[in-house]
């Protein structure tokens, strides 16, 4: 049995068994709630991001920013969405993308999280603001790291119902932010994607339209990418391109050469590469291939750059080709053949047995050539000589036109001097035979130097010199040995005549100049006629240099004129000296250079120098040799006239050892001719030379021409002479050239004149 205390203690126990249950239910109860709303949050939640999601692959070019405001309008059920960002200029947010909004809706500045529920905590400005487009409801969110974007959602309308329904909940905070911090994630992504785009699309176009060949290679070799510009270079389609590897294009280059580069430039050190490759089609181009690494990504890649260079190339061809040929003959040039002379020395010297050979070709009188025939012939007869010559030489054997008429020939593997000799003879040889230009039958001598080049030469420049040096003996050699063989005193020679020159320049100034005087004398009589101015050069350490010594040299530097010019001074002063002294003056004779006939105008110099001086022209007696009117024969006949015709005597010097063409007595206006020394001295012993001798007077006397012998050295020379009736002498047996004091003496007291009969 039970008692009322149990009773009771039982109603308590299952009172309190009942609270505990009911609250235990109602908890339960709140929690299903709570499950529920968190499930169709996360539900919400997933739906935004998969939807953002979807379109933003979908559709790369969506604006994911309208999309969110449709799928939170939707799932949230609002009026208004926005999405807006800072703008600092305006210090207000502008909107981004609305929906329900106008598109200048702005906000001022916001806390990270409000809504109209604790609007107590926002600040006016926005209050109004959000009042002012009539938002009556709204939930505003930023993302914290990002507090430039924020999204705002708002209700304008309240619910018909339960005003309250549509306050915003936690949960709608955290899908708001959910879904703007996705958005913000996507849209970077999105934008990422599109700059990537870009660049993918940039690269291609720059790819494409580069103006070189682009190939891009694994590290393998395997053709990975190529340009269009290379399916036109190689004429290859890109499949084909595939299948081959870029040296397999090349011509003369060498596989290993190319692994070698090709492993360089993948080990970061970029190639440059000239050479020749074959197109599909076989044509020949010049290219420049450059090979560099890059990388994508992760991944090392090798891009050649090919160029067609063929057109840069054949300029530099033709630069080459102009810088070291003639223009004219097509042969190789001086740079050329200095260039083969230096390889060759340089071999020599390697080799110290294998000599070779250069000889040094110079044509005699090819100015002749030009300025009678005119420079087209010429140019043409140098181009047939380079052919002739070049066909008498080897194969291996160079020529070279160096200058006007000089050509150079290197005669390869050639140490004998006489083997060397053989050849030049052989091109003289060659050169014999006349050429045919037009109408004209031309013939060419030539002058040959020859060096053998052995070790002892380092220079090329030492080697054309001697080579230059040799052809200058031989030019002044016999007519019939047109071949000199270089030897070192030559250049003794040569540098002793530089020392010369250069002294020459400094004698006038220094008065080192003066006349000496040579007695012509009448034969018939022993009279004195009068003297021969001869030049002398006291030189300072020297002594006296004769004229045969420096003359050629004063002709060859033009500083004959002006010594020239002292020459006749001289002997004006002199004559005058005579004229005032002596009742019966004697005649000076000077001698004139053929330089002076074609550099100055001689006849006026002379006349009015003689006019100067107060000197009867009568008194000065001018001599020309042949070989000086040669030059230019129509200036010198008309400078002759006028000096005749001024009453200058005139002489022809040295006759019979020029081209003593008689017609030149016959055009020229001399009045004495002057036999030259030679003719005289050889008549002791040689009966012709008498006959020569008296075949000239009688010549000369014919065309009314007094005729002086020179050299006469003995009384049997000075016998015969007056037997063949020459009418003056001039020699040793006379006298010797003397100073002036001396020839005034001799003037006074012939001492011939002593002599018995
Ligand atoms: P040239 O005009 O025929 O002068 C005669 C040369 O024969 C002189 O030589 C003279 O000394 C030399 N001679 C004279 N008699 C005899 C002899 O019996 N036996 C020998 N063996 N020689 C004799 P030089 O003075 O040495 O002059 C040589 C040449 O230099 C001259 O030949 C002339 O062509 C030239 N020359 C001299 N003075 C001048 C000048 O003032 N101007 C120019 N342009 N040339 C000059
Ligand atoms: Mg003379
Ligand atoms: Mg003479």
């Amino acid at each position: 049995m039970t008692t009322p205390l149990d009773t009771q203690q039982a109603l308590a126990y299952y009172r309190g068994q009942y609270d505990e249950i009911g609250s235990r239910l109602l908890r339960l109860q709140q929690e299903l709630i709570q499950a529920r709303r968190d499930a169709s949050r996360n539900r919400a939640i997933a739906l935004i991001v998969q939807s953002l999601y979807e379109s933003s692959q979908a559709t790369p070019g969506a604006s994911l920013g309208d999309i969110l405001n449709s799928l939170l309008a939707e799932s949230l059920r609002v009026e208004c969405v926005a999405i807006l960002r800072w703008r600092p200029a305006a210090d207000h947010f502008v909107l981004c993308h609305g929906l329900g909004l106008d598109a200048d809706f702005s906000l001022p500045a916001l806390p990270a999280c409000a809504s109209s529920q604790n609007v107590q905590e926002v600040p006016n400005a926005a209050r109004a603001a959000l009042r002012a487009v009539g938002l009556r409801n709204w939930l505003w969110v930023t993302v914290p790291q990002d507090s430039n974007h924020a999204l705002l959602l708002a209700n304008r309308q309240p619910h018909p119902l339960d005003p309250h329904t549509d306050e915003f909940t936690e949960d709608d905070v955290l899908i708001a932010m959910t879904a703007l911090k996705i958005y913000l994630g996507l849209r970077t992504q999105q934008r990422t994607l599109r700059a990537l785009q870009a660049a993918e699309a940039n690269y291609r176009t720059l790819f494409d339209s580069a103006h070189d060949a682009l190939l891009v290679f694994d590290t393998g070799g395997q053709l990975l990418d190529a340009n269009q510009q290379t399916v036109d270079l190689l004429g290859c389609p890109p499949a084909e391109l595939r299948q081959q590897s870029l040296n397999s294009w090349l011509i003369d280059f060498k596989p290993v050469v190319w692994k070698w580069r090709w492993r360089r430039a993948l080990a970061g050190r970029a190639q440059r590469i000239e050479c020749p490759l074959r197109t599909a089609s076989g044509r020949r181009l010049w290219t420049e291939i450059q090979l560099k690494r890059i990388s994508a990504g992760t991944r090392q890649l090798l891009l050649a750059v090919v160029r067609d260079i063929s057109e840069r190339r054949q300029h530099e061809e033709a630069l080459h080709y102009h810088a070291f040929h003639d223009p004219l003959t097509g042969l190789p040039n001086r740079a050329a053949i200095l260039e083969r002379l230096a390889q060759a020395l340089h071999h020599c010297q390697q080799q110290p047995n294998e000599h070779f050979a250069l000889l040094f070709l110079d044509l005699d009188r090819f100015k002749v050539i030009n300025d009678s025939l005119g420079h087209n012939v010429g140019d043409r007869l140098l181009v047939a000589i380079g052919r002739r010559l070049r066909a008498c030489l080897r194969q291996k054997d160079t020529i070279a036109r160096i200058g006007g008429d000089e050509f150079v020939i290197l005669l390869a593997r050639m140490a004998q001097i006489d083997k060397a000799r053989a050849c030049a003879e052989r091109l003289l040889y060659a050169l014999a035979r006349p050429f045919n230009l037009d109408d004209h039958e031309i013939y060419i001598n030539a002058s040959v130097g020859i060096v053998i080049a052995d070790d002892r030469y380092q220079e090329p420049e030492l080697l054309l010199r001697d080579a230059d040096i040799a052809m200058y003996q031989a030019k002044s050699g016999s007519v019939h040995n047109r071949c000199a063989a270089f030897d070192p005193s030559m250049h003794e020679r040569i540098v002793q005549l530089m020392h010369l020159e250069h002294d020459l320049r400094r004698a006038l100034p220094r008065q080192e100049f003066l006349l000496h005087y040579q007695p012509i004398v009448e034969l018939v009589s022993g009279r004195l006629k009068g003297f021969e101015a001869l030049l002398r050069w006291r030189h300072p350490t020297r002594g006296m240099v004769a004229p045969g010594d420096f003359i050629p040299i004063a002709e060859e530097t033009l500083l004959i004129l002006p010594i020239g010019r002292y020459v006749l001074e001289s002997a004006c002063q002199q004559v005058r000296h005579w004229m005032r002294h002596h009742a019966q003056p004697p005649v000076v004779n000077v001698n004139l250079s053929g330089r002076q006939f074609t550099a100055t105008n001689l006849a006026e110099e002379i006349s009015s120098l003689a006019q100067r001086q107060a000197c009867d022209p009568a008194l000065l007696n001018l001599e020309i040799t042949e070989s000086a009117i040669l030059g230019d024969i129509t200036a010198a006949q008309e400078t002759l006239q006028r000096l005749h015709e001024q009453g200058f005597p005139l002489s022809m010097d040295d006759f019979g050892t020029g081209y003593s063409a008689l017609s030149y007595l016959h055009q020229f206006p001399f009045d004495t001719l002057k036999i030259d020394r030679s003719f005289v001295q050889a008549m002791d012993h040689d009966a012709s030379r008498a006959q020569i001798v008296a075949a000239i007077i009688g010549l000369a006397h014919t065309l009314g021409k007094t005729v002086v012998a020179e050299g006469v050295e003995t009384a049997e020379q000075l016998a015969t002479l007056r037997t063949l009736g020459c009418d003056f002498g001039q020699g040793y047996y006379f006298s010797r050239p003397v100073d002036a004091a001396a020839a005034d003496a001799l003037l006074r007291d012939p001492p011939w004149q002593r002599i018995p009969d």
